[in-house]
């Protein structure tokens, strides 16, 4: 049995998280659950899985839980209530999809106190990669990839070494606006930046997702979790998000993990690894899907990966600054202050202001985020 903490319960991957214990309810068991604000579905969650300890944002919420659960669930709040979780004794793992930053700490709490993490919450490794990839390689404990592209990429390269490597391919679907013409972009509305054509997601991930954000900030996970140089990521547009991604290896072979999309299989993965259990979720029928298309990224209306990949060259702060700046024009764009092509704008004036420190501590990372946000903030909220 391998005692789970989710944090992130009442998120899109939280809730598949839930299915993927409860399909494999004698293997996996939930002993920690972290939300945001969702009182409701934490409690109906706590309800079903009956962990040791939740943990909600606001204390004032806790209080309203304590009182309805009594003394058989321990009540965390805020980030104290996240680290309490991520360091529990009886853990094995903790599966983090919590939006935005409040992941970080509780990432590298759970390496020191020696568990496993696997990571859906990009911000993760794309501000402080090199700080959570060093704290897991001295805890000799794993980071597993929940994003389905480095799942994809994990289950290719499985027991190869990583100077076998010629290039990683993360496929992208090419979002809503794959053939939008340059001229509408500036005419673009949340309501259809919105609509996803493949994937039912977070409304952050979901707007990365038109921007091409959203793989900009899986070219530097990956540049991480897989020790490779971000010039050796690459991105390829693939409507039918069948190929998760790919690896091609030094001579010249091409390796691709492909099934229907459906987060449940690399959130499986992840918290099953190194085995490979059944699971009958999952069902793809190859000829009913008929072809399978390639075509290469336009950076000139995605300016979101040119912008990603010189912050990974830059390195450093650099990336927790693009980041964050990201953020704040993402919240902007949702409460209708910016349009959707002042995004990747605001994102590439933050970073201009910027004085990366390279090899920086955690509190190093956590200034350039609150500082980027107060720029982009000014920038986005003038
Ligand atoms: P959602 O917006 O659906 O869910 C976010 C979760 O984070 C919710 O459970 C929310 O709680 C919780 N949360 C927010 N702030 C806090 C906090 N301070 N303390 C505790 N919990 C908090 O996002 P997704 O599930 O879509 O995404 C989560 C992460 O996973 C993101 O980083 C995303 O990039 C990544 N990811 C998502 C994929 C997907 O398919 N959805 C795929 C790959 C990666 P509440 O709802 O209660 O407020």
């Amino acid at each position: 049995m391998k005692n789970v903490v989710l944090l992130g319960s009442t998120g899109s991957i939280g809730k598949s998280t839930i299915k993927v214990v409860q399909d494999l309810s004698d293997r996996l068991r939930i002993v920690g659950l972290a939300a945001g604000n969702n009182i409701s579905l934490l409690l109906e969650q706590t309800k079903l899985l009956k962990p040791n300890a939740i943990s909600i944002k606001e204390e004032q919420n806790a209080k309203k839980l304590r009182e309805i659960l009594g003394s058989s669930t321990r009540v965390y709040s805020s980030d104290e209530g996240l680290l309490q979780l991520a360091t529990m004794p009886e853990a094995d793992i903790v599966l983090i999809a919590i939006v935005g930053t409040s992941g970080l700490q509780p990432a590298i709490a759970a390496l020191r106190s020696g568990k496993d993490i696997a990571v859906a919450s990009k911000e993760i490794l794309v501000m402080a990669g090199e700080t959570v990839m060093e704290e897991a390689r001295k805890q000799g404990r794993r980071v597993l990839a929940v994003d389905s592209e480095h799942s994809a990429i994990f289950q290719c390269l499985e027991g190869r070494p990583y100077n076998s490597i010629r290039k990683l391919w993360l496929t992208a679907s090419g979002g809503p606006f794959r053939k939008t013409p340059a001229e509408k972009f500036a005419d673009i509305t949340l309501e259809e930046a919105l609509k996803h054509p493949s994937w039912n997601m977070g409304k952050k991930i979901t707007i990365d997702s038109a921007t091409l954000f959203n793989k900009g900030l899986e070219m530097i996970e990956a540049r991480w979790l897989f020790d490779v140089e971000i010039d050796r990521v690459a991105v390829v547009v693939h409507p039918q998000s069948v190929v998760h991604s790919l690896v091609e290896f030094i001579d010249g072979s091409i390796l691709a993990q492909l099934s229907t999309p459906d987060m449940c299989l690399p959130i499986q993965y992840a918290l099953t690894y190194p085995e490979r259990i059944e699971s009958r979720r999952v069902q793809t029928n190859l000829a009913k899907i008929t072809s399978l298309s390639f075509e290469e990224p336009d950076e000139s209306r995605f300016p979101a990966l040119s912008i990603a990949r010189k912050a990974a060259k830059i390195g450093g702060t650099m990336t927790a600054v693009l980041n964050a700046a990201n953020e704040v024009a993402v919240d902007a764009f949702c409460q209708r202050k910016i349009r959707f092509i002042d995004i990747p704008q605001i994102v590439a004036e933050t970073m201009e202001s910027h004085k990366p420190i390279l090899h920086p501590e955690l509190k190093d990372i956590l200034s350039a985020d609150d500082w980027a946000r107060q720029k982009a903030q000014s920038l986005a909220f003038h």
